[in-house]
């Protein structure tokens, strides 16, 4: 039946009952009063994609109950599944099989692009470049819509300080300010101004919440933070995203402070459906609920729902625990139905938000999905961003840009003839060899010559899930044609660091240098010949203190997707002059993580006093970061001046200083603020990034840059979770990066 017909027959869109026009409330609850238990319960319901189109309806344990459930009205959404065609074949079963005919909302994992991927999360933040990264996401979210999603579980706006924690690439790194602006890019590129736009999608601000504070960097790990990291930390990203008008907030596998964040009235309820007044839906994190059992709060299943849906978890991610378990604890008065009702309506909304009720079948257009997927438009933005994301770490003697004719370049690394690994983790739609890798990238420019040699495998076998990837850690033989190439060029470009899959969910590591023997690759090269430009591959903060210390020019290139060789050449021969700054602290070595700029004062100093023994440091390493947040270079030079800083009221203070393009070609640098709160009722960091701009400035050229501290920059949450802004002495800073020495003192009265 086509969707008229199904209505006709659903009587909840009976024209007597429902006049257009009608609030989406006033839709709602006349659906919801339709409804059985049973179907609300169904809305709650998330399925794994369960069939192969082109099949039969499979017979076998779990798929076929899934479809059985389907059939029944008991599945409210689906993920994974993809393609037009496929998506059409599970919402014809929901929209013209079932009693009410309510369309399933689709989920996935756009995390960084659906088919034509853009740089990792984590890169795309260190742009700093918010247009870019908005307009990144609304092509994801074009590409999906055009694919039949309806969904994506992004943004993750999760603060890491954790560089050993795989997911870090897929977040915006250290910073709650850069965070919550990025989280808000991101949610407005993907839903767009309309939601019932065919080619907007609702997004999703996960994992709520503390997810990144995993102890000691291993995924899925205990989070145990205080009330001043939660609230002034990890939280305002989420809270920014909400007010950016995301429509769904994932939890989080962790517990926090002893709760399983699935299980976690607090933070579902109390913050984010009690303070904050979300309209929207939870959905769990994948089992999440079965995983209170492992936790070892909830004693089975059973049970793990009814802590589940009495905490605000509203829609159930592949834990069948809902399905199975939550008529029982109504019937058994365990569960009151209104905390289901609460749920399904929220899901409703969203539906109804999307225009799935009005055509459920708008996301399911072949042609659409022929003219989108992979199209020019697509490509060019994520070459934008991908050039943008690029940080230039280190630049002795102006290696770089590198001339355009006439050079012997040796360009040496696995990694610079992969077509895989810059896609980066979490592409799950992008087929393998579809990047562009450095080696394409720069044979596009003809003017020198180019030997390339791997050197070394990286990884020498791998597959997401369910195995661990295996590192390249003896094979050197090809070492010596590497030394060969290396000692015939003019200058070497060595592309090393970690495969695209060596980062992302389950992929901690407790060593963060580059992987297996490549270091060995790099000091033997630079044996035969010390011009190397290093480009960094990676989807995390790096220690590479030797290659600092030897190689004359660094660049971090992350993973930056389907364009990446492209950006990196362009680059390289500076026909885009690098602006990126860090989003994350680079420590030296790994004993310093957790490392961030942002971190408080001690009672000790953090340098030696003349004499003192027990100040606060370790003896086989300095407190200094290799990098700090903020930090990147340009082809051209910047200097700050005419700082001034003038006191409105008690609430508002504008600062204004002078940035001059010093160098000889034009570029871009991010203006950072830094603000230090000097004494406080409680501890203040010793300087937190408060504003910051993006400008571009041609040689010799000047400009006042304005920035005002209103109350939200000023103040802080204190240990009650309340927000104060405490009168008495701040310091201002600006300058390139976190350690920027520009700086202004005010009172507030
Ligand atoms: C991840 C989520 C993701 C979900 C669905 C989980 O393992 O933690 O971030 O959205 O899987 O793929």
């Amino acid at each position: 039946l086509p969707f008229g017909e199904a209505n006709a027959r659903n009587t909840y869109q009976d024209p007597t009952n429902m006049k257009q026009g009608d609030s989406i409330d006033i839709k709602v609850n006349t659906l919801l009063a339709k409804m059985t238990l049973e179907e609300k319960i169904g809305q709650m319901n998330q399925y794994n994609g369960f069939w192969d189109v082109t099949g039969p309806v499979p017979s076998n344990g779990d798929a076929a109950n899934k479809y059985d459930h389907l059939k029944k009205g008991w599945v409210g959404s689906m993920l994974n599944v993809r393609g037009v065609k496929e998506v059409r074949k599970v919402q014809k079963i929901a929209v013209e099989e079932t009693r009410l005919g309510i369309p399933l909302i689709i989920g996935f994992d756009v995390i960084h692009g659906y088919k034509t991927i853009s740089p990792i999360p984590l890169a795309e933040a260190a742009s700093w470049d918010l247009e870019a990264i908005k307009l990144s996401a609304q092509v994801a979210a074009e590409e999906a819509a055009a694919s039949g999603i309806n969904w994506t579980f992004a943004p993750m706006v999760d603060i890491s300080r954790d560089a050993r924690w795989g997911r870090v690439m897929e977040g915006a790194g250290e910073d709650p300010y850069l965070g919550s602006l990025i989280a808000k890019a991101r949610v407005e590129g993907f839903q767009g101004d309309d939601l019932s736009l065919a080619n907007t999608i609702a997004a999703c601000a996960k994992h709520f919440a503390g997810y990144g504070f995993a102890e000691a960097g291993r995924d899925y790990n205990t989070v145990d933070v205080g009330t001043s990291t939660l609230y002034n930390i990890i939280l305002p990203p989420f809270k920014a995203a909400k007010e950016a008008g995301v429509r769904t907030f994932m939890n989080a596998f962790n517990e926090l402070n002893g709760i399983p964040a699935t299980g976690s009235a607090f933070l579902q309820r109390d913050i984010l459906k009690g303070e904050w007044n979300f309209d929207g839906f939870m959905v769990t994190d994948w089992g999440s609920i079965n995983e209170m059992i492992t936790h070892r709060q909830a004693k089975d299943r059973l049970h793990a729902a009814e802590i589940a849906i009495k905490a605000g978890s509203d829609m159930d991610m592949e834990s069948y625990a809902y399905v199975n378990e939550l008529a029982r604890l109504v019937k058994e008065g365990k569960v009151d139905e209104s905390l289901i009702d609460d749920a399904v309506k929220r899901i409703l909304r969203v539906k109804y938000e999307l225009g799935l009720f009005d055509d459920p079948y708008k996301y399911c257009n072949e042609t659409v999905e022929k003219e989108v997927i992979g199209s020019k438009r697509i490509n060019d933005a994520v070459l934008d961003v991908a050039k943008k994301s690029i940080v230039l770490l280190k630049n002795e003697n102006n290696l770089l840009p590198l001339k355009k004719n006439g050079l012997k370049i040796a360009l040496i690394g696995a990694l610079a003839n992969d077509k895989t690994s810059p896609l980066g983790s979490w592409r799950i739609a992008a087929d393998d060899e579809t990047a562009v890798s450095v080696l394409e990238g720069m044979q596009a420019y003809k003017g020198n010559t180019i030997t390339f040699e791997k050197g070394a495998d990286v990884v020498t076998g791998e597959t997401l899930f369910p195995k661990e990837l295996t590192i390249n850690v003896s094979d050197k033989s090809g070492f010596a044609s590497a030394v060969t190439a290396a000692k015939n060029a003019d200058v070497v470009v060595m592309v090393l660091g970690e495969h695209g899959l060596h980062s992302g969910e389950g992929r901690s590591r407790s060593e963060i240098g580059l992987t297996g023997v490549q270091q060995e690759l790099l000091e033997t090269v630079y044996k035969a010949n010390k011009n190397i430009v290093l480009v960094l591959n990676n989807g995390r903060p790096l220690a590479i203190e030797w290659a600092d210390e030897h190689i004359p020019a660094i660049v971090e290139a992350w993973h930056l997707g389907t364009q990446s060789g492209h950006a990196v050449a362009q680059v390289l021969y500076g026909d885009y002059n690098p602006s990126g700054k860090l989003p994350m602290t680079f420590p030296k070595n790994v004993g310093q993580v957790p490392i961030y700029y942002n971190h408080k004062s001690t009672g000790r100093p953090t340098l030696p006093a003349p004499g003192e023994v027990f100040w606060s440091h370790y003896t086989d390493v300095s407190n200094a970061p290799l990098y700090p947040f903020g930090y990147g270079l340009s082809y051209t030079t910047f200097a700050y001046s005419d700082l001034k800083v003038d006191v409105i009221s008690d609430t508002s203070v504008a600062v204004s200083v002078t940035l001059t393009n010093t160098g000889q070609v034009k570029g871009k640098e991010v203006a950072q603020l830094y603000l230090r709160d000097e004494f406080a009722s409680v501890t203040r960091p010793v300087r937190e990034l408060k504003g910051f701009e993006l400008v571009e400035l041609n040689p010799s050229e000047s400009k006042t840059l304005k920035f005002t501290l209103s109350k939200a920059e000023l103040g802080f949450f204190d240990n009650n979770g309340k927000f104060v802004v405490e009168p008495g002495d701040f310091s201002v800073f600006v300058g390139g990066s976190s350690e920027a020495t520009l700086t202004s003192q005010f009172n507030l009265k």
